[in-house]
């Protein structure tokens, strides 16, 4: 099995980082870490160096990051991406999020440097990972989010942590993968889309060190208790009891996919 989303640099592992990755070593296949500002590339690349052939980097600014990061800033991570392009498996994660982004100037400042990422992604030959947060009052996000990739042409696309069952068919239609993590455990509508999503559209993921889970599937607060890649094992289960198969023939599948979207 495969995380292909989760945040291995993030503080909540500092005490214990590479107890955890050795942990992910036993039970997984390799794991996508997004480094989502600048200021953990450093750490992201350590890791991607430590552990040759297991962790994967996907760089990308955050789009709720956009009032974090200068122009600068954002100029020097480009050039040190494109530098390190050999290390690199995806550009992401990138999109939009007017769930934490209200005013307007910003979310259209979220949607050029999503442009920008697109344009980057297609120079250096990578796949893009996107994160798309709808503000609770509308689907604009989403909707935003699948008109810049569809007029921009981008064919090889991870939607992570996707939630949209109106936009499904069209997300299929253009040839997109859809990555799921543990609110499957206790979503409906996300069982509806794992059931009507082919088994080679989908990829397992985490988005550890968030959505860690309780007894009985209730996603804990990350300040309760983090989250760790090897979750995607119930992730994976789950989605072979939605489509009545062996765990052996999605693990298979979605590793499979894994491996040939992001080329590892
Ligand atoms: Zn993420």
């Amino acid at each position: 099995m495969i995380d292909t989303h989760c945040h291995l640099e993030q503080p909540n592992y500092d005490n214990d980082r590479d107890e955890v990755i050795e942990q992910c070593k036993r039970n997984l296949d390799a794991v996508i870490t997004s480094c989502a500002h600048p200021k953990d590339f450093d750490l992201t690349m350590k890791l991607v160096k430590d552990y040759p052939g297991f962790v994967f980097a996907a760089m990308s600014i955050h789009p709720v990051y956009i009032k974090r990061v200068s122009e600068q800033e954002k100029e020097d991570y480009v050039k040190i991406i494109k530098k390190n392009r050999g290390r690199i498996v995806a550009i992401g994660e990138t999109g939009t999020d007017y769930w934490w982004i209200k005013e307007n100037e910003w979310r259209e400042k979220q949607r050029k440097l999503f442009i920008e990422m697109i344009n980057l992604a297609d120079e250096l030959n990578l796949p893009l990972v996107i994160h798309s947060r709808n503000a609770p009052e509308s689907t604009k996000a989403l909707e935003d989010t699948i008109t810049i990739l569809e007029k921009y042409d981008v064919d090889r696309v991870q939607m992570h942590m996707y939630s949209s069952r109106r936009q499904l068919q069209r997300v299929l239609n253009n040839g997109w993968m859809i990555s799921v993590n543990t609110l499957l455990l206790r979503s409906k509508g996300l069982t509806k889309i794992v059931r009507d999503t082919p088994l080679e559209r989908l990829m397992l993921e985490t988005d550890a060190p968030w959505l860690a889970i309780d007894e009985e599937g209730a996603i804990k607060k990350l300040d309760e208790e983090r989250n760790m890649p090897t979750a995607v094992k119930l992730v994976a289960q789950k989605i072979a009891k939605i489509k009545k198969l062996p765990l052996e023939q999605v693990d298979k599948a979605t590793t499979e996919n894994a491996k040939r979207f992001f080329n590892i």
